[in-house]
């Protein structure tokens, strides 16, 4: 998962702080690199700023805020495609016979190995390992056409999720898969248009959001206003997400037409009716994804309702870690139960998703030391079965607890009372979305095209 935002500004402006200030906003998805491209004045020449962690360890500040450019993308990074290091931070720039091109991209690309192969029989040579970088080749093998017209060719031949900001010359183009896997909104202030992975990076710079993409969708914005286009693939159905309004986006997002905050609620409520747990004092969450869901489990059961676990706000997502060691030690360091609401009770514990089982595990052990008598777990989602190939670092069964183990297995494993999960069917109906709009194959196997797909059509 990575975060995507750009800003194009009719009457010239520079937009590159906002670019900054939008990569904040979006920080929690990525913190491996950050990176922003801008134009030269002429729109001739790409220029790049990237570096290695969090946006303002990566990036300069100042720095940016005194270039003048009125169009730039930026991007944060979580790998999901190709090692974390600098030659895969985004965006990923190139200057090629028909002018400049830099591209953002949130997302998979499912048969970006099988196109890179099949380039590169070609003599293509890439810089990186990542699946964006086949874009910017099947571009350059359309040099005779112009680039708009190129890009859009190239998206034609993608599988999987790519939700883009991009920088054609002086051009701002934002697209999104046919498929529509990963949020992106349009948004605007003023003389500036904003394109962003999630409506959160728009509050921070005063814009309004105007609409979510259509998936399938390209907006292309320059000075003579936006323009709408569809990239020709027919998507036999959408496949937005549900992860992301379980784990992934900001509770004070809109996706879709929907606030994360509001499906996260019900998500918890829907719980506490099909999983009750009448004998616990106190329903908490775990920091910070399993909190909202935790409040609607205890809006809706009348319970009493604490933060019996203090999260260290200034550690990132264990989840989000690119190594199971630090992941591990993330964990250790992060999250500390209050003893004085924990000692004695019986506790419901409400967690957003169960991934490798890590956290849930050593959270249960501190509760148990502090003094609880009964752990109970509740997920608010179905358990994680299945690896996603679109954009989410859960790679093979074998890390999937819920793969590897039956529920009641799991339950022991991580020590826990009693351990239940939400349906699929109540997911889908707290996001509220039409069920067949939403991608629920972590959940049930169910993906596109059967998953993992090399298929290529040069
Ligand atoms: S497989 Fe899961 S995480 Fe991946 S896109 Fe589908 S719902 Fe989201």
């Amino acid at each position: 998962m990575c975060g995507v935002f750009g800003a194009f500004c009719k009457n010239g402006s520079s937009v590159l702080e906002d670019v900054y200030l939008g990569l904040y906003a979006l920080q929690h998805r990525g913190q491996e690199s950050a990176g922003i491209a801008w134009n030269s004045e002429n729109g001739d020449e790409v220029n790049s700023i990237k570096g290695m962690g969090l946006v303002h360890i990566a990036l300069d500040q100042k720095q940016l805020a005194s270039i003048r450019a009125n169009s730039a993308i930026g991007h944060v990074r979580y790998s999901t495609t190709g090692s974390s290091g600098l030659a895969n931070a985004h965006p990923i720039t190139a200057n090629y016979s028909m002018g400049s091109v830099a591209i953002a991209h949130n997302g998979n690309i499912t048969n970006a190995t099988g196109i890179r192969n099949m380039l590169e029989s070609r003599g293509a040579i890439f810089q990186s390992t990542t699946d964006t970088e086949t874009i910017i080749h099947l571009m350059a093998h359309q040099s005779h056409k112009p680039p708009l017209d190129a890009l859009v060719d190239a998206l034609r031949h993608l599988k999987g999720a790519y939700s883009l900001a991009v920088l054609l010359g002086n051009r701002l183009v934002a697209a999104r898969d046919p498929w529509g896997f990963r949020p992106l909104v349009l948004g605007r202030r003023e003389d500036t248009t904003y394109v962003a992975s999630e409506s959160c990076a728009l509050d921070i710079v005063g814009a309004t959001l105007v609409r979510d993409l259509e998936p399938g969708e390209m907006i292309v914005i320059d000075e003579t206003g936006i323009k709408s286009l569809r990239i020709p693939v027919q998507a036999s159905r959408k496949y937005s997400c549900a992860f992301e309004y379980v784990y992934f986006a900001r509770p004070d997002s809109v996706i879709d037409g929907k606030s994360v905050y509001e499906v996260r609620k019900t998500l918890g409520c829907r719980l506490a009716n099909s999983s009750p747990c009448p004998s616990a004092e106190i329903v908490t969450g775990m920091p910070d994804s399993g909190t909202i869901a935790a409040m609607g489990f205890a809006e809706c059961s009348k319970q009493r309702y604490e933060t019996a676990i203090v999260r260290n706000r200034y550690i990132g997502r264990t989840f989000i870690q690119p190594t199971q060691r630090v992941r591990t030690l993330g964990v250790r360091i992060k999250l500390n139960p209050i003893k004085t609401l924990i000692d004695g009770k019986d506790l419901a514990v409400v967690d957003d998703s169960i991934v490798r089982g890590t956290t849930v595990e050593r959270v249960i052990s501190m509760i148990r030391q502090e003094g609880a008598a009964r752990v109970h777990i509740r997920i608010a989602s179905p358990p994680v079965r299945f690896p996603c190939y679109y954009g989410i670092d859960t790679p093979t069964c074998e890390e999937l607890a819920a793969a590897r183990l039956d529920i009641d297995a799991l339950r022991s494993e991580v020590g826990a009372d009693s351990l239940n999960y939400l349906g699929i069917e109540d997911l889908l109906s707290a996001i509220g979305l039409p069920p067949s709009d939403i991608c629920t194959a972590c959940f049930s196997g169910e993906y596109l095209d059967g998953g993992e797909d090399n298929g290529v059509d040069l």
